[in-house]
């Protein structure tokens, strides 16, 4: 007899968990049923910044899998349809068609929770008025272009300094906006330590951002007719024609916590390695809406990465599919860029080794991306942690142009393999002038690191 799989939530996690359970097992034994809410499956809004920002021409580019793609492998997907509760003991969901308003039970053997997260919005005067704009939806992105075509003014708002935030100052940059970016912390990208956000906000001063620092906003004030005029913080007010959010995002778990699921210390569900939610053998979730294991620290962490969302998905599916696959967990490694300053981090911050109860010594030198010598080579700063006396590596971050963000993936192996800095010098790296110096930019960095360790 056919089982039947109900996935909740129809972009990263959720539709390559039930595209990966397809290919594992066919409609006679495994009948697929997917809810979203939304317009759209399966598209990138890793994507939206670079649309906004006149990169990307179209929003359908964004569109990994349309929903006829996904029906046409039998997989019943309902759109705009909204799960309102999940029944354990009863394995059902009650689904709401957001169109007619009708609802319906459906039952499962089977249940994936990949429902993503919701951006920090917090109750503020003035934060629904016209011109105020999220950028979590293809609808958000589509909502922001036609409020920046019909906008005359000039003047942008980025609230938050997250990776997200500094994205979308770049993009309203290249769209002929004066951007401010107003940032709660000591300096932009809190995922860096505040010494390498200084060298963001240094980049972002040059490229005639305005970033203005540890600032809360407490209001978005507004004209006579409703349309944002400015963003208010305790101490100032700061024009505003458009103002992006970025304030953040967190897992959206209403449905979970109203059934009784684990949840963890950033309200994330709980899941084992095999991405089932802890303690029930026929519900699975992952992506957003979920903790994850930091290898590094030994401790769950919520890092909401579409990286991660598509590799729970194979997970789940694998394992809803009737196969065998697990997620071990991350090393936190995340890249982004401001114009033409790429920003990469892996493992833990100063804050986050100290958090974990580890003694740690730091070592940040400055190099060049390909030869000295070689025309147009550009500066690099690397930061790297290592553990006192056993050296080690703890954490990475880079800021530079041209091959900064993706030498991080060197130490995300080298922290994955659990390696000390002494032996990530020895790593034979690739060389050619117009590559790295002889010495690649990591290496100086682990040497440096290994002699602190050393001298401790
Ligand atoms: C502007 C932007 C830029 C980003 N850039 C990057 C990047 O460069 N690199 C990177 O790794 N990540 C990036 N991300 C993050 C990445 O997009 C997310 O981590 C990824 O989309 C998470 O996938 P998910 O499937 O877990 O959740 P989501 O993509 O949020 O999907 C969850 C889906 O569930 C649906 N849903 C929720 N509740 C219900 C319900 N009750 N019933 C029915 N449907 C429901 C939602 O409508 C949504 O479509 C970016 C995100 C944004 C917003």
């Amino acid at each position: 007899m056919s089982e039947r799989l109900v996935v909740i939530g129809g972009d990263a996690a959720g539709m390559s968990a039930a595209s990966q359970a397809r290919r594992l097992k066919g409609p006679d034994e495994l009948e697929i049923v997917a809810f979203e809410r939304g317009h759209f499956t399966s598209f990138s809004a890793c994507g939206i910044p670079y649309w906004v920002g006149g990169d990307v021409a179209h929003r359908d580019d964004l569109i990994a899998r349309t929903p006829e793609e996904h029906r046409a492998r039998d997989i019943d997907l309902r759109m705009r349809t909204e799960v309102t509760r999940i029944d354990v003991p009863g394995q059902r969901v009650l689904a709401r068609d957001l169109e007619s308003g009708a609802e319906a039970w459906t039952g499962y053997d089977k249940l994936v929770i990949a429902t993503g997260a919701r951006p920090v919005r917090p109750r503020m005067p003035g934060i629904d008025a016209p011109g105020v704009h999220g950028v979590q939806t293809l609808d958000d992105g589509q909502a922001l272009l036609d409020t920046l075509t019909a906008t005359e003014g000039r003047r942008a708002v980025v609230v938050g300094a997250g990776y997200i935030g500094v994205e979308m100052a770049e993009a309203l940059c290249q769209r002929g906006y004066r951007v401010t970016v107003v940032n709660r912390g000591a300096e932009p990208m809190a995922t860096l330590d505040p010494d390498m956000g200084r060298l963001v906000h240094d980049a972002m001063s040059g490229f005639g951002m305005e970033m203005v620092n540890h600032a809360e906003v407490t209001e978005i004030l507004t004209h006579d007719d409703g349309q944002v005029r400015a963003v208010a913080t305790k101490d100032a007010e700061y024009p505003a024609d458009v103002v992006v959010l970025g304030m953040g995002v967190q897992p959206e778990t209403t449905l979970a916590r109203e059934a009784g699921l684990p949840l963890g210390e950033y309200g994330g569900l709980l899941t084992d390695l095999a991405m089932r939610v802890r303690g029930y053998e026929n519900i699975w979730a992952g992506g957003d809406c979920v903790e994850v294991l930091d290898l590094v620290s030994g401790r769950e962490r919520y890092i909401a990465l579409g990286t991660h969302a598509n590799k729970h998905g194979q997970v789940i599916g694998s394992g809803a599919g009737g196969g065998y696959a697990t997620f071990p967990g991350v090393v936190g490694t995340a890249v982004s860029k401001v114009c033409d300053l790429e920003i990469a981090r892996t493992g833990l911050r100063e804050k986050d080794a100290r958090a974990a109860g580890l003694r740690y010594v730091t070592a940040t030198i400055e190099s060049t991306h390909s030869a000295g010598y070689y025309p147009g080579a550009a500066v690099m700063t690397v930061k790297m942690l290592a553990e006192y006396r056993t050296g080690r590596l703890l954490g990475v971050q880079i800021v530079g142009r041209e091959g900064a963000a993706k030498r991080v993936d060197v130490a995300a192996v080298a922290l994955t393999a659990g390696m000390t800095v002494e032996q990530v010098v020895s790593l034979d790296l690739g060389y050619a002038p117009p590559f790295s110096p002889v010495w690649d930019p990591v290496l100086v960095a682990a040497r440096k690191a290994a002699r602190a360790v050393r001298t401790g």
